[in-house]
């Protein structure tokens, strides 16, 4: 198997469920319980918050484990939203994930006043537009770092100086960024900032929301007192210290990963550019996550591509995971200019950590045939 589908999810690292298995079988206490075995999960528990607290360059007060990446954007918008009722505005982006697009337009339900601001054919935020909607009862901007689909990278140092300006709070989904390129959360300048377990190698059903200190926020889950009452029930503990050991693993690999992932990726650009006619490549050249290649392959179905690929061992993404079961074209495909035709063709290639110089050589070995072979079809069905 040759998977290049690590946007939508990543292969968990043996260091990751050795460290699980290994918990799951000895600590079964509750962390709220006092005696030993509830404090020792309590204690791994909040080594993870250090693991994970230490590669945002944050306090480890100011993390909050939720259940995923869309759990902590959800909570980011509606918690800050709910906190400060006497701003309504929202701003946000056309190019963001469901769990950000659909938050928004369940505030726009509420009553709130909603803006999600252009993208230029890059993907890149207008950031004019940006200026124009923010307001002075504007509560929250939420702006991904990185697009999942096509890697846009986005400017979060001009958005916080444009959101700061009129006094409004900054949150940035940063799943999938987080592990992959280094940043701080302070230097950054955010408020609030999500991550997922299952992008950087640990496992699903994990997320955590770093919130600066002093940030108004409320619950969005209602109940016990874990997570210092800013998130109730009883604490994924095995999830958590997976995750914790991932962040971890990431942060101390960062550089290295880095440095190699992003030669494979060029070399597969590089490779599909010169071996494959009448392709497009969406997304910036340069500002971008390098480990996402999207490209179009013109008048082909993305489908048809994947299932080929997937004939040979090899998986990739017609577009982001999510939308994956839906007939609707990606609505990031669509904010940068892509005619319905062309976002039928795209492909995702995302590359991962158990990537090889050899998965790269045979995916470009197999891919110009398959493409020809789909086009000679698709053409002598048209005749
Ligand atoms: N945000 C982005 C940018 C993502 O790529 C994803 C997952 O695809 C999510 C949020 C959701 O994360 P999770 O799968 O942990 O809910």
């Amino acid at each position: 198997m040759i998977y290049l589908d690590n946007n939508a999810t990543t292969q968990i690292d043996p260091q990751v469920s050795q460290k699980m298995s290994l918990f799951l079988k000895h600590h079964f206490g509750n962390p709220s319980s006092l005696y030993p075995i509830g404090r020792e999960a309590k204690e791994s528990i909040n080594q993870a918050r250090e693991n994970i607290a230490d590669g945002l360059g944050a306090d480890r007060s100011e993390i909050i484990f939720t259940a995923s990446g869309t759990e902590s954007d959800n909570f980011a918008i509606r918690g800050v939203m709910e906190a400060l009722p006497e701003k309504d505005e929202f701003v946000t982006s056309a190019i963001e994930h469901p769990a950000v697009i659909e938050t928004a337009n369940y505030l726009k339900r509420l009553g709130k006043k909603v803006s999600f601001v252009s993208v230029d054919k890059y993907g890149m935020i207008d950031l004019d537009r940006l200026r124009e909607k923010v307001t002075s009862k504007t509560a929250l901007v939420s702006i991904m770092h990185a697009n999942n689909e096509i890697g846009a990278l986005q400017p979060i140092g001009d958005i916080v100086r444009i959101a700061k300006n009129k006094e409004a709070l900054v949150h940035t989904d940063a799943v999938q960024t987080f592990g992959k390129i280094k940043f701080d959360v302070h230097k950054l300048g955010v408020d609030l900032l999500s991550i997922s377990g299952h992008k950087i190698y640990g496992p699903k059903g994990v997320g955590a929301l770093f919130v600066k200190k002093g940030t108004p926020l409320l619950p969005l889950i209602h109940g016990g007192h874990q997570e210092g009452k800013m998130r109730a029930g009883t604490e994924n503990t095995a999830g958590i210290v997976g995750f914790g050991e991932a962040g971890k693993i990431a942060t101390e690999r960062l550089k290295k990963d880095k440095k190699r992932l992003y030669k494979l990726a060029d070399q597969l650009k590089k490779g599909i550019e010169s071996s494959v006619p009448d392709i497009k490549f969406n997304g910036p050249e340069e500002e971008r996550i390098k480990t996402t290649l999207n490209f179009s392959f013109l008048r082909l179905e993305a489908e048809a591509v994947l299932l080929a690929l997937a004939t040979k061992g090899i998986y990739v993404s017609t577009g982001s995971a999510c939308s994956e079961d839906s007939d609707e074209v990606s609505h990031v495909l669509n904010a940068i200019g892509l005619s319905p035709e062309q976002a039928r063709s795209s492909i995702r290639f995302s590359i991962g950590r158990f990537n090889t110089e050899e998965d790269i050589k045979t995916v470009l070995k197999e891919l110009p045939e398959i493409i020809d072979n789909l086009r000679k079809i698709s053409s002598g069905s048209e005749d």
